[in-house]
């Protein structure tokens, strides 16, 4: 039997960063055949597209250098377009919503300006309970209820009401009332929210990313899915029967995973906060389509429940170079949960209810031929605050740590965490460890 050090579970970009900033030598254990995890691409017909479209920014100084680095020679700025559907209305407005309001019917914008402004004349607000409330106190009811809640229901897939608001941070962008009032009264305002410009590779999708990361680090193991972990003899066994000793392990496994992995041995009230953590689940549909240029834009979000698809995006406008010339593509994202199972059953019920969304998006023709189809599924997407999040987690983080298991990333810290939060929890591991 091996003995390692230092057992790094998972070769998605955590998993990658620890090595890549470990000064100790490592060994990642992967059950996909390639690394990258969610930061991966695939490559059908000369169409790439990511497992979810994936773009980059930080306001991350080191997290900046770092990705430019990696990725020099291959990364492009763009611009934004991202706009909202309103079938009942016909029309795309600009994002962010509450700060693109021209266009929509009058009693919509005063709905949504009067909110605004009961919002700031409200003296001592009461402090929100949950996501739903923080929409109605942050926004006012017009915002809340024309589009926030619907669009908060149709992602999450989770009442907003079971939700904390802990994780908005930037995510959300700040309403002013100048803004709103000028987007309100003109047709085209000033771009707003935090990725107004973001940076996209211009070869091979966003998987030359982990690619470039993962390209000086030894020791990656791919086809090594962990079937079993002992903290008690400090052992990880791999669906080839193979068993591996550590001193160290690090997981980037999602937290349910892992304590599934130790089965028996987890104090119940441990299992019980794991099984009660939420997350959501998400499909994508990627469609190649033999027109050009379907549309100028990056991305869209459908908040109404007419559609099966909550955002769609299009990876030739990110780079013209993940699709063959004269031709245009399409990623839908559809999320499920527990709560909300997907509506359409069956790989093509699926492919075939996303076109004919899209027609009726007007983004496809009816007689548009899609030579392209596929489905990417991801059963942990994002991790969902519920209000118990906080407790749960930690919760099941001092249980890991006591027995040197040290979980990192997304699913393992158990955060909303972008491809620059995950380069950074490898590195803060690794140098919390390197420090041991
Ligand atoms: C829909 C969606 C859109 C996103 N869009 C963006 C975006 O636009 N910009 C951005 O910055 N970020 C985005 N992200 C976030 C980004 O994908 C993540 O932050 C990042 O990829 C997470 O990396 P990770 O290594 O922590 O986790 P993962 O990528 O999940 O890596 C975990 C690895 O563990 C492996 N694994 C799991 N179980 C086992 C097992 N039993 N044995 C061995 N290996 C196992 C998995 O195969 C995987 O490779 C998006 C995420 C989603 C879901």
């Amino acid at each position: 039997m091996d003995e390692q050090r230092n057992v790094i579970l998972g070769a998605g970009l955590t998993g990658l960063s620890m090595s890549y900033h470990s000064e100790e030598e490592t060994h990642i254990y992967e059950k996909a055949h390639e690394i990258g995890g969610l930061c991966r691409s695939e490559e059908i017909d000369g169409f790439i597209f990511d497992y979810a479209p994936h773009i980059l920014y930080t306001i991350d100084p080191y997290a900046s250098k770092l990705i430019h680095k990696l990725l020099e020679g291959n990364i492009h700025i763009k611009k934004r377009q991202a706009f909202i559907y309103h079938l009942k209305y016909d029309k795309y407005t600009q994002f962010p919503f509450q700060a693109h309001l021209y266009g929509l019917p009058t009693n919509v914008i005063m709905d949504c300006l009067k909110g605004v402004v009961d919002v700031l004349t409200h003296k001592d607000p009461a402090t929100p309970q949950n996501y739903q409330e923080w929409m109605y106190s942050h926004f006012g009811k017009g915002i809340a209820e024309h589009l926030m809640v619907p669009y908060a229901e149709r992602i999450w897939r989770i009442s907003p009401t079971k939700m904390n608001y802990e994780w908005i941070d930037r995510r959300v962008p700040e309403p002013n009332f100048d803004v709103i009032l000028e987007g309100a009264l003109k047709d085209e305002t000033k771009l707003t929210g935090f990725n107004n410009d973001f940076w996209y590779p211009i070869y091979g999708g966003i998987e030359s990313l982990p690619v470039a990361l993962a390209k000086d680090i030894k020791n990656i193991n791919l086809k090594k899915k962990v079937t079993r972990i002992w903290p008690d003899k400090k052992q990880v066994e791999f669906n080839n029967a193979e068993v591996v000793s550590y001193e160290r392990l690090i997981s980037t496994l999602p937290l349910p995973a892992v304590i599934d992995l130790i089965r028996e041995d987890v104090p119940s009230d441990v299992k019980q906060a794991a099984e009660d953590l939420e997350h959501n689940s998400i499909v994508c549909v990627n469609l190649g389509i033999d027109r050009e240029n379907i549309t100028p834009y990056h991305w869209l979000y459908f908040y109404e429940n007419d559609f099966i698809f909550h955002r769609i995006s299009f990876p030739m406008n990110t780079s013209e170079k993940t699709a063959p010339p004269g031709k245009s593509s399409v990623c839908c994202e559809i999320a499920y949960s527990k709560y909300q199972p997907l509506e359409v059953k069956g790989r093509e019920n699926i492919i075939q209810r996303t076109i004919d969304d899209l027609i009726k998006a007007k983004l496809l023709r009816k007689d548009d031929n899609v030579p392209v189809r596929d489905v990417l599924s991801m059963k942990y997407a994002y991790v969902i605050y519920d209000l118990n999040h906080r407790k749960n987690v930690s919760k099941i983080h001092s249980y890991l740590e006591s027995n040197d298991i040290y979980p990192c990333g997304r699913f393992g810290e158990w955060e909303y965490f972008n491809m620059d939060h995950s380069i950074m929890s490898g590195k803060r591991m690794a140098d919390r460890l390197g420090n041991k």
